[in-house]
């Protein structure tokens, strides 16, 4: 592959930094990131690899034996790297206390109404948990659809329509509602709730946040495999055992008594149980004059939790900048180094071992770091690199960095995040979740383009991708976020292959025991990504400029807020 062009540095000039665009290999230039590009080793990635999604590694659930050995693992290697603590105590560990809730398995959910009981299956039919941090949690009250359970004012959208929900078990379907095209009623319109892309309302965590701000006592989201973006086995493994939270002063009182999902098979009986047609209220929810329809059931459910408090850690490390000045700013590289843990067997295995998911991410992450000390001389901003943990528990690694954060984030000027690397071969385009956000894009499209690649949107933006990676927590706290994902146009491959593939991961592998190496993997391409990402983030930290969101962005308004305060920010 060839970089023909690359931006140098060019020390003095009062402390600030000119980017310009020189020939590739100006050996003269201290910073000429050839050396490091070259650095990349697919071996070494796969040996990461390996390592950490190993039997021996336990599948990394936080807490657990297998986080000692992966984030001393992390540690070794930056040290070995020559990378510096990342904790100003002068150690590469951030404690980030959790709490653990696991629910005893036992737990009888009841339905009743119309004269009839149902009482499904916990794991088969339903899921249930309470993240309120007591020994038990209880429900009895009765159960109201209300639609999508979106209020979205700037879409003069409300499913709730003034109903009095507070105490009750509100059953809700997952996604955006899907509005159809006034003018074309064969697609989706663009202007509410962006066409087919999922915005935040779409999230199982804005159904549970939404429920719990209206004063509901629990919340059941009806799975829909097409709907939600992952197959049922990945709500039943992600939610029927142990799960973790920050652990924070108000022990999560504010939180929904009980929080659910139901599979849509159940929901097909439990609607019939209550004299009502699921695929017909499924089409008036999709509609601005759609009302709450009360079932005539009455849900009980007592859940029992054993509760332990957990010391987890990210791990941390840093390369400080060369600039006097711009050292005190910062780019920040993220990858979750945690997964399942030991959880439900599936086909033998009860090894969650998140070969891709994000033991791909982590040695990527390693194989980064690595190349900046290749460097001769550092670039002028400071370069962090995070390993978070749980963000299979609901981002809470990324959150509490972001909540605690060793750097300012008002100087922390762009974060890139790998969740899952490309282990198929080379592309000629790479995905950017979230694209035409911010000037981020701008670096992406020119780095790709001297790799001879083009940068595509999302082809799944119905997914919901950008809300659900560590990114998002520097993103909605104002930090322009760089959410890349494999490409899609794979070379050597015919049309479609791409996306075959990763349809295929999805069904078979994902947050599943078998998301293991396979024989027929080839991180030729994953190099290509790892030699994008450290271009990006070897220009913002050379260039005088930070990213910026872009007018209409929805971060925009909290980024110029905390640059605003931060008073001397570049
Ligand atoms: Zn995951």
């Amino acid at each position: 592959m060839s970089f023909r062009k690359i931006r140098c540095h060019l020390p003095g000039l009062l402390g600030a930094v000119a980017s310009i665009v020189l020939l590739f290999g100006c050996s003269s230039t201290p910073s000429a990131p050839d050396a490091a590009l070259r650095s990349f080793s697919a071996d070494r990635l796969l040996g990461h690899i390996r390592t950490l999604s190993s039997d021996e590694f336990e599948g990394r659930g936080p807490g657990s034996k297998g986080e000692q050995l992966t984030i001393k693992y992390i540690e070794d290697q930056y040290r070995s790297a020559g990378l510096e603590p990342g904790n100003p105590d002068g150690s590469y560990l951030q404690s980030v206390p959790l709490v653990s809730i696991t629910p005893d398995k036992s737990m009888k959910l009841t339905l009743a109404g119309h004269g009839r009981t149902l009482e499904p299956k916990f794991q088969d039919d339903y899921v249930a948990w309470s993240k309120r941090v007591t020994d038990s949690s209880s429900i009895d009250a009765d159960m109201i659809f209300v639609g999508y359970g979106v209020q979205a004012p700037e879409f003069q959208w409300d499913d709730f329509k003034g109903v009095d929900v507070k105490g009750k078990v509100i059953v809700v379907l997952i996604n955006d509602p899907p509005v159809a095209d006034p003018s074309d009623p064969t697609k989706l319109d663009s202007k509410t709730f962006s066409g087919t892309a999922m915005t935040y309302y779409g999230r199982w965590t804005y159904k549970f946040e939404k429920a719990a701000q209206m004063g509901a006592a629990g919340c059941v989201i009806i799975h829909q495999a097409d709907r939600a973006g992952y197959p049922w086995e990945v709500v039943r493994n992600s939610w029927s055992g142990t799960q973790f939270d920050l652990a924070t002063p108000d022990k999560n009182m504010g939180r929904l008594a009980v929080e659910s999902w139901i599979t849509s098979d159940f929901a097909t009986q439990l609607f019939h149980l209550a004299g009502q047609d699921l695929d017909k209220l499924t089409l008036a929810a999709a509609r601005r004059d759609f009302k709450p329809v009360p079932l005539g059931i009455h849900e009980k459910l007592t859940i029992r939790n054993s509760l332990q408090t957990i010391d987890s850690h990210n791990v941390i490390a840093k390369i400080t900048g060369s600039d006097l000045e711009l050292k005190n700013t910062y780019v920040i590289y993220t990858a979750h180094w945690d997964h399942f843990g030991i959880g439900p067997e599936v086909n033998g295995d009860k090894i969650y071992h998140g070969a891709v998911d994000n033991a791909s991410g982590t040695a990527a992450l390693l194989e980064i770091a690595r190349a900046y000390k290749q460097l001769r001389r550092p670039p002028p901003r400071t370069i962090l690199f995070l390993s978070v943990t749980s963000e299979e528990q609901g981002l809470l690694g990324s959150q509490y960095y972001a909540e605690h954060p060793f750097y300012p984030l008002a100087r922390t000027a762009a974060n890139i995040n790998m969740d899952g690397m490309n282990v198929h071969g080379m592309t000629r385009d790479i995905v950017q979740i979230g694209r035409g956000a911010s000037t981020l894009d701008e670096t992406v499209e020119a780095v790709a383009k001297e790799q001879g690649r083009v940068v595509k949107t999302d082809p799944e933006p119905e997914k919901g991708f950008y809300y659900r990676s560590d990114h998002f927590e520097f993103a909605k706290r104002g930090v322009p976020a760089f959410d890349p994902d494999q490409g899609v146009d794979f070379i050597g491959k015919p049309e479609g292959w791409g996306l075959e593939v990763r349809r295929k991961y999805t069904a078979e592998n994902y947050h599943k025991p078998s998301d293991t190496i396979k024989p027929d993997w080839d991180l030729s391409g994953g190099i290509q990504d790892c030699q994008l990402f450290f271009l990006v983030g070897y220009r913002i930290a050379n260039d005088s400029r930070i990213p910026e969101w872009k007018p209409g962005a929805e971060f925009k308004a909290i980024r110029d807020a905390s640059l605003g305060s931060a008073g001397s920010a570049p």
